[in-house]
């Protein structure tokens, strides 16, 4: 991809926008971007530079997620809402053509590394609300006070705020910015993250207390794993990438989200508008608390991905209301005239709780608030599923405090694996 039309080549040291901002190290990329650690010479800080490919169709992106982000960015000028914030944008010319680049700010990892890290197996309860809780203030933000819809709302697209982020203080915390390209260096690397960090430090702390352990005692132990390596991170998240991100009375998308995270509405393609989110939203939380995707779709024999998925959900909230199921543009594609799937014919229910219970382990009380908090954002009416607004008024996301007073025991629950991929097995399929 690195060719004409497509991505530009950074080399570390390189400078960009008249030599305001200066390449350290490669973060990501996308499939119309790579992004870099840059460090601004203006205000002495680091910023997160996107750089897109040149082609046109991608130059005509970037265009319109910089409108989306200058909305984003005018609208909330003290940046207390969640969300990522562009600071600066520029053009820049290089071999492959001419690329526009965003300039944001620098943000830490994402939730799906996060879920990784912690071995995918969950988050503690007490994190997952507390995320929810940002993830909620921005979508409230972009929905009500923009009108803007994410379309693509899922664990990979929420970063952490950085604790360590170098842009407070890069001296204190040992990451003087590199002013000038070093020799022999060609690539930017894919550069360490802050969990890994993390996790390399307590992995190599309790190497040495092992051995000090053993030395003592002359016998020998086994190592223990880096487990709650989430201690003492600060789980501020913002959600990011307006790429696909449309106004609700200007949508241009029929097939919108990442498959796993999509709402029913869109499969069917009754229409779609903020409660669209708030399916995404439910689907991201859930995955936070257990560590494993909900729906995970495929397709089987006589039956597609997209019949899978309507099973899959209708196994886990109870059928569809046949004015819903057989009102969309392709219901007709999945369902017969009563509402009922054409090709899988037997579903078998499993409701939400007990899946948390008998899946992953949950006791029977976090179970039930959680799916209380959960099941009315799977609302196969999208007009009935609470906004963001209400969401953050829900009792679940309030009792934090309720449940530290409990006994400490009952909430760190083991979640075992039991290597049950899928509950929900469909019979005569
Ligand atoms: P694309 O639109 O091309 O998919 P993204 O906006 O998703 O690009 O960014 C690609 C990757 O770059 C992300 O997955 C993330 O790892 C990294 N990244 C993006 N924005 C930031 C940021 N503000 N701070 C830190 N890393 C970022
Ligand atoms: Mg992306």
């Amino acid at each position: 991809s690195y060719r004409k039309g497509g991505y530009h080549a950074v080399r570390v040291g390189d400078s960009f926008a008249g030599g305001r901002y200066i390449a350290q190290r490669k973060l990501g990329w996308g499939q119309f971007s790579t992004v870099w650690l840059a460090y601004d010479t203006q205000s002495s800080g680091y910023v997160a530079l996107k750089i897109q490919k040149s082609a046109p169709q991608f130059a005509q992106a970037a265009l319109h997620e910089i409108e989306i982000l200058s909305a984003i960015a005018e609208g909330d000028p003290s940046n207390s809402k969640y969300v990522i914030r562009l600071i600066d944008q520029f053009k820049h010319t290089g071999p492959n053509g001419q690329h526009l680049c965003m300039v944001l700010e620098f943000l830490g990892d994402s939730l799906l590394r996060l879920i990784k890290y912690n071995r995918y197996k969950g988050l503690e309860l007490n994190k997952v609300r507390e995320i929810c809780k940002y993830i909620l203030t921005g979508l409230d933000y972009l929905h009500r006070e923009l009108g803007l819809i994410h379309t693509d709302l899922k664990p990979e697209n929420i970063l952490l705020c950085s604790t360590i982020n170098p842009s407070k203080d890069p001296i204190k915390s040992g990451t003087a910015p590199i002013l000038e390209r070093p020799e022999g260096n060609i690539n930017g690397g894919a550069g360490i993250s802050l969990i890994e960090k993390k996790l390399k430090q307590r992995a190599r702390r309790a190497v040495a207390r092992i051995s000090e352990r053993r030395a003592s005692m002359g016998g020998i132990g086994t190592v223990p794993k880096p487990d709650r390596c989430l201690d003492g991170i600060d789980l501020r998240c913002k959600v990011v990438d307006f790429g696909n991100a449309c106004w609700a009375d200007k949508q241009f998308a029929d097939e919108i989200q990442t498959r796993q995270y999509r709402a029913p509405e869109v499969i069917l393609r009754s229409g779609y508008s903020f409660s669209t989110d708030m399916w995404s939203f439910a689907c991201t939380a859930f995955e936070l608390a257990t560590g494993e995707m909900l729906f995970t779709p495929k397709d089987g024999q006589g039956f597609g991905e997209d019949e899978d998925h309507l099973a899959l959900m209708m196994e886990l909230l109870g059928k569809m209301p046949k004015k819903i199921a057989t009102g969309g543009a392709r219901s007709k594609d999945y369902f017969d005239r009563y509402g009922d799937l054409k090709r899988i014919r037997r579903l078998k229910y499993c409701a939400l709780d007990r899946v948390l219970v008998d899946k992953y382990k949950f006791s029977k009380s976090d179970a039930q608030e959680f799916a209380q908090f959960l099941v009315p954002l799977f609302d196969f009416e999208p007009e009935k599923r609470p906004t963001a607004e209400q969401c953050l008024q829900h009792p679940w996301l309030n009792s934090e405090n309720l449940i530290q007073n409990e006994v400490q025991g009952e909430h760190s629950i083991e979640k075992v694996n039991v290597g049950m991929r899928n509950l929900q097995i469909k019979v005569g399929k």
